[in-house]
């Protein structure tokens, strides 16, 4: 890994703990960071214990009384130059990145700058959090609403997106005016370290982010959720954990966010462009190896459109490269580990026992490892698991409909409401099935739809609050209203 960067200082085996390096944790347990494509070991890092953890949210509680004292023009030339810190290291930050996660260099980099984009999107909101005057309710009376940062905030990330997670949440954690404790998941911890090591340059004042890598995430969960210092926890990763965690939080009545799983229905209506919906269903489908919670998981096409888009499709995926993030031509890393390999052919295997069709792949990869065959299944039906759970991996499963109301009530058909995707251009369908699906967010004719422009987050059991937009800071603010009398 070493070799590759331009920067070698941007890879330490330690971790930050309010404001402080360190080699050592306390419990002395330490954590192998691996290259999924080779299993090489990249780095050996100090695992957090609960004195790192507790260290940071004391660090972090001094250090937020301070910043949310900072202007908010301060505050937000400092994010300015973090930002420009990032872009100007973006390429060691994408071979850090592919070299943790797999992921091709190309989309590695654009990871980079997209998870840049909403550092410089909410450096730019913290000059904007306005309150609002309200006419009094008594003649004598002014009313206010002001907005204030929550204080500390705690933060897990998953690995799928290691450094674009990790600026989703401290971005608009310190453009409010808060302190953050992240924990990354210990597959991918050095993205959120090297991001780290830039902040410290741009000036972000010390203790007020901390990166604790743990082998034991639970106690992590468990602290966060009981300190008092601590008034919010911000979490992205499956709704099992999410489930925990809201369970825990309740003791305190914690303030949450959470960005949980989604079982992604992706729709194409005999009207719409065929080569747009395939070019649609490849970014969405097989983008980071069909690893994000906003995939595509079932792709629903009507009769009309059926056989021609399979065929279409089925050209395409058999031509994605399924290569080490670091060669040239690559689409397809390696998975992240076994269990996520086992669980796709245990999709597979399921859906062809009940009668679905092999189009393309649905083998082992000949790398071996974690690498895998990008898979199209045709005659795909609801009984499947492939309907009812989130492969997490390069599995298109096709399922044939006839009617649009047979369609919505197939879409909405699960606990999940993260993102759906619709290719249609009768524009009172277009409204219809926009109003009908009951997902936090709707791709219409696109199928990436991920920005730090708009609010991104779900509904039903894929969570709540959003991140991005002008509404991605009020998730780090409490409002208070003040009432002035006797005027
Ligand atoms: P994934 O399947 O993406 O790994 P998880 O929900 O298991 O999803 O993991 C997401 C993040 O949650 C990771 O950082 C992981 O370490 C953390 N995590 C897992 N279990 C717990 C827990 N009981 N308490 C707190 N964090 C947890």
């Amino acid at each position: 890994l070493l070799g590759r960067l331009k920067d070698q200082t941007l890879v330490r085996e330690q971790m930050l703990v309010g404001g402080k390096w360190s080699s050592e944790g306390v419990n002395g347990t330490r954590i192998n960071v691996l290259n999924p494509s080779t299993m090489d070991v990249l780095a050996s890092l100090p695992s957090a214990g609960l004195a790192e953890v507790r260290a940071s949210i004391d660090a972090a509680k001094a250090a937020q009384k301070k910043w949310a004292r900072v202007s908010a023009k301060e505050r937000s030339l400092i994010m300015r130059k973090f930002y420009e810190e990032v872009v100007a290291n973006a390429e060691d930050l994408a071979v850090i990145l592919t070299s943790e996660m797999g992921k091709p260099l190309a989309e590695a980099r654009g990871e980079i700058a997209y998870g840049a984009s909403y550092i410089e999107w909410f450096g730019e909101e913290a000059k904007r959090v306005y309150g609002d005057t309200i006419p009094g309710h008594q003649a004598d009376k002014r009313l206010l609403v002001i907005k204030q940062p929550v204080g500390v905030v705690a933060a897990i990330a998953p690995w799928n997106f290691p450094s674009a997670m990790v600026c989703r949440k401290i971005a608009p954690a310190l453009a409010s005016g808060c302190a953050i404790v992240f924990k990354p998941a210990a597959e991918t911890p050095l993205s959120a370290l090297a991001l780290a090591i830039l902040a410290e340059r741009a000036g972000i004042p010390d203790g007020l982010f901390s990166v604790l890598p743990t082998d034991n995430a639970r106690m992590f969960g468990e602290e966060v959720c009981s300190n008092p210092v601590v008034k919010k926890l911000t979490f992205t990763g499956s709704t099992e954990v999410g489930r925990i965690l809201m369970a825990q939080g309740a003791q305190k009545i914690m303030k949450l966010s959470l960005e949980l799983g989604g079982n992604a229905p992706f729709i194409v209506f005999d009207d719409a462009d065929l080569d747009q919906a395939v070019e649609g269903a490849m970014l969405s489908k097989f983008r980071n190896a069909g690893q994000t919670c906003v995939c595509a998981n079932r792709i629903y096409v009507q009769s009309g459109i059926h056989d021609r888009f399979v065929e279409k499709l089925a050209m395409r995926v058999s031509a994605l490269q399924v290569l080490d993030g670091f060669e040239s031509g690559a689409t397809i890393g390696p998975l992240i580990n076994d269990e996520a390999v086992a669980k796709l052919y245990g999709h597979i295997d399921d859906a062809v026992t009940k009668g679905a069709t092999v189009v393309v792949g649905g083998d082992r990869d000949a790398r071996g490892g974690t690498f895998v065959q990008p898979t199209l299944l045709s005659g795909a039906t609801k009984d499947m698991k492939v309907a009812r759970e989130e492969t997490f991996a390069p599995l298109a499963p096709v399922f044939k409909f006839d009617t649009v109301e047979e369609v919505i009530e197939l879409a909405n058909d699960t606990e999940f409401g993260l993102a759906a995707y619709f290719f249609a251009n009768d524009l009172r369908n277009v409204w219809k099935v926009t109003e009908a699906l009951e997902y936090g967010m709707v791709g219409v004719n696109t199928g990436l739809i991920s920005t730090e422009l708009a609010p991104f987050g779900g509904v039903k059991q894929s969570g709540f609050g959003r991140e991005g937009s002008k509404y991605g800071m009020d998730d780090f603010l409490s409002m208070k209203y003040v009432c002035m009398g006797g005027i």
